[in-house]
């Protein structure tokens, strides 16, 4: 009792800097070799010469002094948090070099070394996802996405001559990337689906066409990744090995045009369009909340229409029955939250293609 635990957690992006913020990086990357360099010089010279040790304290004096130079002018020009940190740096150096952990420091070279700078607290600031370091006007663009492993592999195969044994490595290399990330994919959806089998007594699903989808270029990876086909497929035996129900609505169902709210229903709903207005009663939808309370309705108003006819039922264009022949509004059920649920509520869920994302 009583003991109370901080834990400390790193996060690493990659930034796409503006011109202008690639120049003020670079100076900076300069300005911390520099003083690092002269602070190892300045230690090094009262050691050998005068058998004086000088420690960070002494540097940071310096440091002020030097940008008060015509020629270190330049150092005042960028952030002075990281030439301090360029300091404490060196001391840890100096610091593994007396634990005999390390070697004596040494110089940074600029083509060698690793180009860096530490801004601590005060020098950043990350709000709302965006990171603005100091004596930066604007903040840095995050690059979200990576290169996926494959691509880069495939890159590397591209290079090498066919024929030759390192064609056939990085083939190997590229079947390998491959069936890892199949590996990952299967493992996830078999994790998702699962859960969603069984925390909810009822699923709804959407029988999106995956093929047409698939010849749109735009969309093919999205949905390849997505591998709506192999959730769909998931989802089918678990629940069928749960005793579970699963629903499937038909592709003509307007999930993403129509209004859960009034039953109005929009003219159009490009892919895009992740947020929309409805011209009629003036609500404003997050496009899949939207598509999903639609898709639970009428799952459900389906599944009421023929409760005892057989426990596992499928509702597809093939069945010719569809949902999408209903007329006026789906009836509203009470709409679960996607987090937990009262105790006596029958449990209830819908699935709506979530983007890509949540699956790679
Ligand atoms: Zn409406």
């Amino acid at each position: 009792m009583g003991v109370s635990r901080s834990m400390k957690r790193a996060f690493k992006y990659r930034f796409r800097p503006t011109d202008a913020q690639a120049a003020e990086l670079l100076r900076t990357f300069g300005c911390v070799r520099k003083v690092y360099n002269l602070a190892l010089a300045a230690r090094t010279e009262a050691w050998t010469t005068r058998q004086k040790k000088v420690g960070y304290r002494e540097t940071s004096v310096m440091l002020t002094g030097w940008k008060k130079t015509d020629d270190l002018a330049y150092l005042a020009e960028v952030s002075s948090v990281p030439l301090q940190e360029a300091l404490r740096h060196l001391q840890n150096a100096f610091a593994r070099f007396w634990g005999k952990s390390s070697k004596y420091p040494r110089f940074k070279v600029k083509r060698k070394s690793r180009a860096s700078a530490q801004y601590t607290r005060s020098a950043f600031r990350y709000a709302d996802g965006r990171l603005t370091l100091a004596k930066m006007a604007a903040p840095l663009e995050i690059v979200w996405s990576r290169p996926l492993p494959v691509v880069r592999a495939q890159r590397a195969l591209s290079r090498k001559e066919k024929g030759s044994a390192n064609h056939a490595k990085a083939r190997t290399r590229v079947a390998r990337v491959h069936g890892w990330i199949a590996d990952r994919r299967r493992d996830h959806l078999h994790k998702l689906t699962t859960r969603l089998v069984r925390e909810n007594q009822t699923l709804v699903i959407e029988d999106l066409t995956v093929r047409n989808m698939v010849k749109n270029h735009k969309l093919a990876r999205a949905i390849t990744d997505a591998a709506w086909g192999e959730l769909r497929r998931m989802l089918q035996y678990k629940t069928a090995w749960y005793g579970r129900e699963l629903i499937i609505v038909d592709r003509w169902f307007p999930s993403s045009k129509l209004c859960s709210v009034c039953g109005a229903i929009a003219d159009q709903m490009p892919l895009n369009v992740r947020e929309w207005t409805c011209e009629s009663c003036g609500t404003t939808h997050d496009r899949d909340e939207n598509a999903a309370i639609n898709l639970l309705a009428a799952g459900l108003a389906v599944a009421a229409c023929g409760a005892d006819v057989r426990p596992q039922r499928e509702y597809s264009s093939h069945s010719g029955r569809s949902v999408a022949k209903q007329e006026g509004p789906p009836a509203r059920v009470g709409i679960p939250s996607p987090r937990g649920r009262g105790p006596g509520q029958k449990n209830l869920g819908s699935v709506k293609a979530p983007p890509a994302s949540r699956y790679t």
